[in-house]
């Protein structure tokens, strides 16, 4: 068994659509990104990346390249699943925790958890995703962005 863990963080940037684990969320800004700044996507490729050894989210999708600009970010935890399958390991679990003061995330939790599930081939009780605010605390407590804690279990 591998164990990987993923973080990241990014600020809300109005005029732009939120996206959390390919869910859109509305009444919620969304998040300042190269790609489509789904910052749930992004930590739960990286635990995943992380528990295989193989690098990380920015070495296989470059920000500095046109080629992701804008990118659908489940579209990249597909490909980050294929690369986790093809080296030889199936995904046991996957948790995350989302740390922000809005949006809500528990009307939007159980979607969210099906579409990770799906785009990594698993069924979704092998996913599972918690809310969390700061408690006011730091810049995410003080609403200015969001940030994901993501743990993978590779068999
Ligand atoms: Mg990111």
């Amino acid at each position: 068994m591998r164990i990987g863990t993923g973080y990241d963080s990014h600020v809300f940037e109005d005029g732009r659509r939120l996206v959390l684990g390919g869910v859109e969320i509305p009444d919620c800004p969304g998040l300042k990104a190269h790609s489509d700044g789904d910052v749930l996507a992004h930590a739960v490729i990286d635990a995943l990346f992380g528990a295989a050894a193989l690098g990380d989210i920015g070495g296989h999708f470059p920000d500095s390249s046109p080629q992701w600009k804008g990118a659908d970010s489940m579209r990249l935890l597909r490909a980050a699943a294929a690369e986790v399958a093809a080296a030889g390991y199936s995904i046991g679990n996957v948790d995350a925790t989302v740390v922000c003061e809005r949006p809500r995330l528990a009307p939007y939790r159980e979607d969210i958890r099906k579409s990770l599930a799906d785009a990594m081939g698993i069924d979704v009780g092998r996913v599972s995703v918690k809310g969390k605010t700061n408690e006011r605390m730091d810049d995410v407590g003080a609403g200015l962005g969001i940030a994901v804690h993501a743990a993978v279990l590779l068999d």
